[in-house]
């Protein structure tokens, strides 16, 4: 079984007036075996973040189906809540809190027993342990990058999804964070995560799906797609 399975997938957000509203997943279908790094590449507007907040059950599907190792997501909201962890786009943290305090909040979420240690832990598995105590508003773009993945890896899900993590980001900063997201693979987790850099997309993930307009244009292990390229 596949970690996620998508079938047909239709996403059209309600029309603000009068018309038909926008369509961003014009049905769309994949399988993320367990333990690869997927990448979803695609231009601006092309339905990536529509994509990975339907799968986590963010966004409301339209249409179609998704399945988490299996199980179908739409009668188990708290299961795609369980198994995924998801790094936002947007940093978003109270510029007084730590680190630390960030990470105990969010392990109070989820229930995580020894939050505290579990906090520790994951800022060491960041490189972020030194700064436990910091206010966040003193920490690099970078350092919030890495706390942002702390904080969706809390509760231990065995899929990450992250959307455009490294947007923005300079060249040592964004390999940095691709080393993370590899030493978090390489301990198993299934990784999801969306780009529109094609190096990034061939660096990081074993297979690289094109998204463009809702639709998928090609859905293929990244070194097919370079040996065509
Ligand atoms: P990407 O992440 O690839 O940039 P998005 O999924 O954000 O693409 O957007 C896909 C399309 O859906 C775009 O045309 C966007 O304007 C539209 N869209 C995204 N979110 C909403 C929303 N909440 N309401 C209406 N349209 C939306
Ligand atoms: P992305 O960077 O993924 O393309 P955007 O910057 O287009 O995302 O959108 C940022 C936020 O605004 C998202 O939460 C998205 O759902 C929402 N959004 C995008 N397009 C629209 C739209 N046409 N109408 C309403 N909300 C939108």
């Amino acid at each position: 079984t596949p970690a996620i399975r998508i079938r047909d997938l239709v996403k059209r957000y309600a029309p603000a007036g009068q018309g038909e509203g926008k369509l961003a997943l014009s049905g769309v279908s994949f399988d993320v075996p367990q333990g690869q790094i997927f990448g979803l590449l695609g231009p601006n507007g092309a339905g990536k973040s529509t994509l990975i907040n339907t799968l986590a059950g963010l966004v409301m599907k339209s249409s179609g189906t998704v399945e988490i190792w299996g199980h179908n997501i739409d009668h188990a909201q708290r299961n795609a809540k369980a198994c995924i962890g998801i790094v936002p786009q947007e940093i978003v943290f109270d510029p007084f809190f730590t680190p630390i305090e960030v990470l105990e909040i969010q392990a109070g979420l989820y229930g995580v027993p020894k939050a505290m240690r579990r906090s520790m832990e994951l800022l060491r598995a960041v490189h972020l342990a030194d700064k436990a105590n910091a206010y966040a508003r003193s920490l690099s773009g970078g350092m919030k990058r890495r706390l942002l993945i702390a904080k969706a890896m809390v509760h231990s899900p065995p899929i990450l999804v992250l959307d455009e993590p490294t947007a923005g980001v300079d060249v040592e900063l964004r390999r940095q964070l691709w080393e993370l997201v590899g030493e978090l693979n390489s301990q198993g987790v299934t990784v999801v995560l969306t780009t529109h850099y094609l190096e990034e997309a061939e660096q990081l993930c074993d297979r690289i799906a094109i998204i463009n307009h809702g639709k998928l244009i090609t859905d293929k292990p990244t070194r097919e797609l370079v040996e065509m390229a």
